[in-house]
């Protein structure tokens, strides 16, 4: 017997304006089956959720999370390794983003491979929660960014194994660590942490073995060096010339600017923008110039730097940046999901997704109701 949801006199945001506006939505089977105007009589099914014509969204999407991580710095350091404890923080973790409305998540770089637990025991056995990308554990070099919690690989063998290693462990994405960050380590971000014919032997084993590649990226040679060697996606990118934002433009290379992550990291509140340095100015008219260009923008919150569950400070951010909410949701939602190769969601659309979040106000602040796969939570 299938299963049947109703969420009557939705008021629609959606990225694309011909969606939006007062609508039934029909899911059957965890999958929507239609998008209503509400002028006909009100569907029939087990279950109907009245939005009273709150503003209701296709499911958020945070492109950039670690489920394995609280927001506390030391954490990073001090985790407890013991498999099944990480799983239980990644787990609970993963629910501090679906109580927000974000029913899906990419994981950029665990300790372990708990990320794959988590994603698999929601798939597969139903147990309540997020759906989940994750890449396990990162790769960088020996000694690079993160690698107490990440896999080092050098030369391009070296990384070319460690790309096999994780898909082999059930990644379904590579994240790259490229460079430092700031206040990270001791001799700054604008090196090579990784070479450019590294990175090109791991884009090309993903690739080979059909998985996206993050990466994380914090000054202009590594991020032209990854667009080149054709990186799907720049975490950070901190400082980018126009001429190599063109280029991420032409080649649809999504990114993630972490607004938030890099004005919280660096001591300051991204809602109090009179207080920001140098590094969070800097990374606010980076992502202006990336909307002019034309690049491909997602929202990745980095939660797990920050705490789990903050994709709204992201959101909030890019507003502050001056992107409009169009582009703003988009990046959380249609954007996000071609960008990771999700094209069973990312909008209000029949057959795609179950995947809907009636808002109590506004998309940046608290849910009222959220579904996910035709489930009422
Ligand atoms: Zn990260």
């Amino acid at each position: 017997m299938s299963a049947t949801l109703a969420i009557v006199n939705a008021n629609i945001l959606d990225a694309s304006p011909d969606l939006s506006g007062p609508h039934h939505i029909t899911i059957e089977d965890g999958v929507i089956t239609g998008v209503l105007p509400v002028n006909g009589s009100a569907p029939k099914a087990d279950v109907v959720i009245d939005a009273d014509g709150r503003t209701t969204t296709a499911g958020l999407i945070d492109t950039h999370v670690h489920l394995a991580f609280d927001g506390t710095a030391d954490t990073w350091w001090e985790i407890d390794p013991r498999p099944d404890t990480l799983a239980m923080r990644c787990y609970h973790h993963s629910l501090e983003n679906l109580i927000r409305g974000i029913t899906t998540v990419r994981d950029l770089g665990a300790p372990g491979f708990a990320p794959m637990a988590v994603r698999d025991a929601i798939r597969d056995l139903g147990l309540l929660g997020p759906r989940i990308q994750t890449c396990g554990r990162a790769v960088t070099s020996t000694g690079g960014h993160q690698w107490n919690v990440s896999f080092e690989g050098n030369g391009p063998v070296g990384v070319r194994t460690a790309v096999r290693e994780v898909i082999k462990q059930g990644a379904d994405c590579i994240k790259l660590f490229a460079t430092g960050f700031p206040l990270v380590e001791p001799e700054g971000y604008d090196g090579y942490q990784m070479q450019p014919d590294e990175m090109a032997a791991a884009i090309d084993e993903a690739h080979e073995r059909k998985r996206k590649v993050a990466v994380h990226a914090c000054n202009e040679k590594s991020v032209r060096a990854a667009v080149e060697a054709g990186a799907d996606g720049i975490e950070h990118g901190l400082d980018l010339t126009d001429d190599t934002l063109a280029l991420m433009a032409e080649k649809k290379v999504a990114f993630a600017a972490t607004l938030a992550c890099v004005a919280t990291f660096t001591g300051c509140n991204h809602r109090e923008p009179e207080g920001f340095n140098d590094l969070t100015k800097g990374s606010y008219s980076l992502i202006r110039r990336a909307f002019d260009i034309g690049v491909p923008l997602v929202c990745g919150s980095d939660s797990g730097a920050s705490p789990p569950g903050t994709l709204a400070w992201e959101l909030e951010a890019m507003s502050g940046a001056g992107l409009s909410d169009e582009v703003v949701l988009a990046s959380a939602t249609s954007v996000a999901a071609e960008a990771l190769g999700l094209e069973d969601r990312g909008a209000l659309r029949a057959g795609l997704l179950g995947d809907v979040v009636v808002w109590k106000d506004s998309f940046y602040g608290d849910p009222h109701q959220i579904v996910i796969g035709g489930r009422a939570l």
